[in-house]
């Protein structure tokens, strides 16, 4: 177990959704043999074009692949800690499992070699070829060996969603093997419906997320799962928070709803936990009173167009919530999750 530096701050921040992109350029990219791959291409003025294939998707600045950028960049933001994990556009589940299991090995030891750079400060999350998860179990425990804190999956795998037998396999070996999972959202369900506005970000990614939570909860595999699987979703767990009540309305007047879910959907709140990416004061202390003060933890989606740009401010000048809730919030509920310490 690696410990904190030895901070002076009086709350540390530790933030727990934060992506890289690895320096894979186009050549590298082709020969993991599957097709649209994604690379980078890196402009030479620390700026660089996040490439889906040929298609052009995201610009982006040397803190998402330079690990010393991104210190200097924590300094400037006041962030103590960084788990820091591949950026969704590289998950590739729909192509060959065999190929995709070498290239997240690439991106994983990215990430692990990045945290080198300050072991103190910089942990990471792997991603796996969740289409096959012998190979993705396979991958995760090699990560999990060469130093990563836990794995980052999306919401769904071609379709299916976690209430499918192979991802609940694949989070029973994550808790037998106390391995955290973190949950986020990626290839947003009807995007022919969203073409403009970031609809897919503002629609598409909490509706995937809240779907993937009820996948969970109303297929009863939480009830088949251990209860010490560390799970946690992105952007506070998307519509789930606001939709809990209806959800349990929903539970108490329908056998449908409830056929394979034995307890009402509220008392499943306790198996998971989510970040704080909500962006609003009020929403957030509403979410911690639906979630509770230890299954909410600081994640920003640094460095993205939709991540807070001061990771951490709102909370920290939240005048909402007490001091102890914000060091929990802010830094001990992440420690806990990711198990580091600052012992
Ligand atoms: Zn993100």
């Amino acid at each position: 177990m690696r410990a904190f530096a030895p901070f002076t701050r009086e709350i540390l921040k530790i933030d727990t959704h934060a992506h890289f992109f690895p320096t894979i350029g186009k050549e590298e990219a082709e020969s993991f043999m599957f097709a649209k791959p994604p690379w980078l291409n890196i402009n030479g003025d620390d700026s660089a074009m996040m490439m889906d294939g040929d298609t052009e998707y995201r610009l982006v600045q040397s803190p998402l692949w330079d690990p010393v950028d991104r210190l200097k960049e924590m300094d400037d933001n006041e962030i103590d800690v960084q788990i820091i994990s591949p950026t969704p556009l590289l998950f590739s589940y729909t192509s060959d499992p065999k190929n995709v299991a070498r290239w997240s090995a690439r991106i994983n030891d990215f990430g692990a070699a990045s945290c080198e750079a300050n072991p103190q400060r910089l942990y990471s999350l792997c991603q796996v070829p969740l289409q096959d998860i012998d190979q993705a179990r396979v991958e995760v425990s090699r990560s999990m060996a060469a130093g990563h804190v836990g794995v980052h999956l999306g919401t769904h795998v071609n379709g299916r969603n976690f209430d499918d037998p192979e991802m609940i396999r694949f989070l029973h070996y994550c808790a037998t093997e106390g391995i955290p999972v973190l949950i986020h959202p990626w290839d947003m369900m009807a995007p022919e419906r969203m073409p403009k506005y970031m609809l897919q970000w503002l629609v598409g990614m909490p509706a995937e997320t809240h779907l993937s939570i009820l996948s969970l909860i109303l297929s009863g595999a939480f009830e088949r799962l251990p209860t010490d699987l560390k799970v946690c979703f992105a952007h506070g767990g998307g519509s789930f928070a606001m939709l809990l009540g209806r959800l349990d309305n929903a539970w108490h007047r329908h056998e449908l709803v409830r056929q394979d879910c034995p307890r009402p959907p509220s008392e499943y709140v306790e198996r998971f936990s989510v970040d704080s990416a909500v962006f609003d004061d009020k929403t957030l202390r509403f979410l911690l009173d639906v979630m509770g003060d230890t299954r909410v933890m600081m994640g920003s989606d640094y460095p993205f167009p939709l991540g807070e740009i001061h990771p951490g401010e709102m909370i920290k000048n939240s005048e909402l919530i007490d001091d102890a809730t914000k060091q929990t919030v802010l830094c001990d509920n992440a420690a806990n999750f990711f198990g580091i310490t600052n012992d």
